[in-house]
Parts: C-alpha cells; structure tokens; sequence
C-alpha cells in the first residue's frame, strides 16, 4: 500500500532539498521527487563565493554536500520527473503523479526552478550540443585553446566568461546593452581578467557545418552586422520559472511567471507552497536554503492537529 505523505516536495535543488530535511526533522512524513538530479541549476555554477562557510565551492560540489546531508533525513526520489498533480477534498489532500508511480499527501512544495532562456537566435536549437552550450562548467572543457562567446551581461554570464578564461578558452562576451548587469565585484573581475566585451550587440545567427563555425552580431546602435569566427557559444541570458505544475493547479504566478508566496511561502492554495528561484526574486543558493526552511515549517504549522 502507498505510503501517505505530509508534504511531497517537487524538486531536490537547494531550496527542495532543504525544505526535505527541515520537513522530517520538523516529524513531517517527507519524500523529495526530482525529474533529474539533486542541486538544480546551481550545479552548473563554475564558482560560489557567498554561500557562508565556503569561501569558494563548485555549484557541483556544494550540490554534493547537500545530497549527503539531507539525504541522512528524506528520502530524495531522482530522475522521477512529475507529470500531474491532483488536488482532492478541497485542496487538503493531493495526489502527485510522476512518470513511474503516485503519492498521496496532505501537503505539496513546489521547487521546480528555473530552466535556461533562449534567445531565439537563428541556429540555437540547430547547434546545441554542436557549439551551441548553456553550461560552461558541463562543456568549457571542449573548447579549451578556442574562441568563444559568452552571450548576456548578467552574474552568470561573467562567471562563466570567468570560468571559460581560465580554462584556457578565448573568450568574448557580447551584451546587448552597453552596461553590464552583474555585481560589481563580478566586473572587477572581468576587466582584471582582460575579458573583452562587445556592447549593445546582439547574436542574430549561429553558423557552421557540423560544429559552429562563426555568429552574426547586430549591433543596435550602429546597425552594422559582423560575422565573428568562434568554436563554441555559450548562451547566457537568464533563466525562465518551470511553472507548468504550478499553473496546472491554479497556484497564482505574477507577470513573469513566477509563483507569488507570502512571507512564510504560503501560495494562494491551502497546503501548497513554493520556495528558491521558482518564486523569482533574488535567486541565490542562501536565499533558496531559507525559503525552502521556511516552506517546510509553514507545512509543520498548517498540518498541526490534522
Ligand atoms: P539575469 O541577471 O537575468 O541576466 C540576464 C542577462 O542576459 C542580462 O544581462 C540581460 O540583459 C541579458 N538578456 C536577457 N534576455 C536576452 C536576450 N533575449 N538576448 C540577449 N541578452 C539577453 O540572469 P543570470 O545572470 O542568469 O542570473 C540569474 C540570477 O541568478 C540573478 O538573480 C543573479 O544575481 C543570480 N546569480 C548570482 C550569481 C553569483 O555569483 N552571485 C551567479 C549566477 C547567478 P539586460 O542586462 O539588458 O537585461
């Protein structure tokens, strides 16, 4: 017979992972179901160096660590993607379906994420996977001794400009505007590193034979087009919310697609909610931690004398 949950936890990054741990030790019969592995997209961070206690830590390898942690607590269910979710007797019971099985539960969190944005530049899709990347910390190593770009202006985007120097990649970010939009401790950084930009430009296409070969920028204030001769592009725009679960069931989402929480992480459904970058926000690993403490406690209160 299934096993009756308190609270059924949709993704194992830091904000999941955290909420599982904090759920049993708050004496919440907990499960934490994952489509891919544990730690999220901050796995593909190439560095962290303001998650307190480590001074500098792989995304990866911080990912790890809280594997190991909270696994010691809940059970982490990976490569389990959710499909469906079902909300019975008013919202107090749910039904959460995944490609190889269900459980029933009293309560759902909601940590699914954000995936990578596209710029929807003539070539992208063609190319993944050929040149076409969004992790350097995945595949900077294939370009090693080669041209690349870094497309964005972001804190990603200079990390992993960063990352791609040091590896021994000649790297080139291209920004659309003529600021960047990274902290400016990262910049520093970038300027110190000798890293050159090229503003206000866009990527309008990505071509090549079997690999990438070379991209076609515009530059929007000059309205000139250049090709560019590069082995490797690493797309770098920003993320968008995995909110398809969330939207199913009716969970409010603002204007970008984010889900709306209160203060304790309660969403607009009695028993759901929704903590780490799925809730957009300042998206770093330390506030998705406390957001997902915060979820599973505000789970403990509500389930209280059920
Ligand atoms: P982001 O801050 O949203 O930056 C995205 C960048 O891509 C912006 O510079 C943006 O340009 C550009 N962009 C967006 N759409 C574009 C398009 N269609 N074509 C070309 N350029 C486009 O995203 P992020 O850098 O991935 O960061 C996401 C969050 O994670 C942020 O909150 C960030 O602080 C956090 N983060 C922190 C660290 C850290 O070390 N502290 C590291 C990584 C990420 P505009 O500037 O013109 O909007």
């Amino acid at each position: 017979m299934n096993k009756d949950y308190d609270l059924v936890v949709i993704g194992a990054g830091p904000a999941g992972m955290t909420a599982g741990m904090y759920g049993v030790r708050s004496g919440l019969e907990t499960l934490v179901v994952e489509k891919g592995i544990s730690g999220g997209l901050s796995n593909e961070a190439p560095e962290i160096e303001n998650y307190p206690g480590f001074k500098k830590v792989s995304g990866m390898e911080l990912g790890e660590r809280m594997k190991e942690h909270v696994s010691e607590y809940v059970e982490i269910k990976e490569l389990e993607k959710v499909e469906r979710i079902i909300l019975n007797d008013n919202g107090k019971r749910a039904e959460v379906f995944t490609e190889k099985g269900s459980y029933a539960t009293k309560s759902v969190l909601m940590s699914t994420g954000t995936r990578h944005r596209k710029s929807g530049a003539k070539g992208e899709d063609g190319f993944l996977g050929r040149g076409v990347s969004y992790c350097a910390t995945c595949d900077g190593f294939f370009f090693k001794g080669k041209s690349v770009i870094v497309v964005g202006g972001g804190d990603s985007a200079v990390r992993e400009a960063l990352h791609l120097q040091k590896i021994g990649c000649g790297v080139t970010v291209i920004h659309r505007r003529d600021k960047l939009r990274a902290e400016p401790y990262l910049q520093r950084k970038l300027e110190e590193a000798g890293v050159s930009i090229i503003w206000d430009s866009e990527v309008k296409a990505i071509k090549g034979d079997d690999m990438v070969r070379s991209v076609v920028t515009y530059n929007k204030k000059t309205e000139v087009e250049t090709e560019l001769t590069v082995n490797g592009v690493f797309m770098s725009i920003g993320e968008e919310p995995n909110n398809e679960l969330a939207a199913q069931i009716g969970v409010a989402l603002d204007k970008n697609g984010y889900i709306i929480t209160d203060k304790s992480q309660r969403t607009n459904i009695e028993r759901v909610y929704a903590a780490g970058d799925i809730t957009g926000g300042i998206r770093q690993v330390v506030v998705a931690c406390a957001e997902g403490a915060t979820a599973a406690l505000s789970a403990y209160d509500d389930l209280q004398g059920i």
